[in-house]
């Protein structure tokens, strides 16, 4: 096979206009191959009240992803609803507090407001439904995952250190590389700065 028809097999492979030269429209596609962006989904009809309420809590580039993921676990007959998006730094701070200065409670996270990435609105929790019934251990969230990254959502499943399996991102495309506590201080920065997260 020569240089040419390498990369005209290449460039079918990704859908691209096959003409055995790499152009921009190829390294685009085989950048957003090695990096796992995917191109987003197209706006997508509203999902049930709950999780609209909490998907208007996100920036609004990552809104159709989680309308995505809820119509596609809905096609392979998982109910899914997103029963968090973001939060301000103040109701961090107020989870944080649980397990520690809150007496009875239990740790639900490690991160004070300005480190979650749920304070930033690329980030949701999806829950599992059976009809009214919300069950916090399915193995349903593990099909849920795998249709998530699917459409280019990073899932906390996959976390080694804190493995959360309702747990969603949309990563921006300069923070693919990144490991997560860096991403989350490049946002806090852009935040506080008043700069456009996926920018
Ligand atoms: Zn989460």
């Amino acid at each position: 096979m020569n240089f040419t028809t390498s990369i005209e097999t290449i460039q079918k492979q990704l859908g691209v206009t096959v003409d055995g030269k790499a152009g921009p429209e190829t390294w685009n596609a085989i950048i957003q191959k090695v990096s796992g962006a995917v191109a987003a989904p197209a706006a997508s009809d509203r999902v049930d009240d709950r999780s609209e309420h909490n998907i208007a809590t996100l920036l609004l580039p990552v809104q159709p992803y989680a309308r995505a993921l809820v119509h596609a676990a809905q096609a392979v007959g998982i109910e899914i609803k997103v029963i968090s998006g973001t939060r301000s730094y103040a109701e961090q701070d107020a989870l944080y507090a649980k397990g520690r200065t809150i007496p009875n409670t239990d740790k639900v996270t490690n991160a004070k407001g300005g480190y979650s990435n749920h304070n930033f609105g690329i980030a949701f929790d999806i829950g599992v439904f059976e009809g009214t019934a919300y069950l916090s251990q399915s193995a349903k969230y593990k099909a849920v995952g795998a249709l998530g990254m699917q459409l280019g959502l990073s899932w906390g499943g996959t976390w080694q250190t804190f493995h959360d399996e309702p747990h969603f991102e949309l990563k921006p495309l300069w923070a693919t590389t990144m490991p997560e506590t860096k991403m989350v201080d490049e946002l806090r920065r852009r935040k506080d700065a008043g700069t456009d997260a996926f920018a």
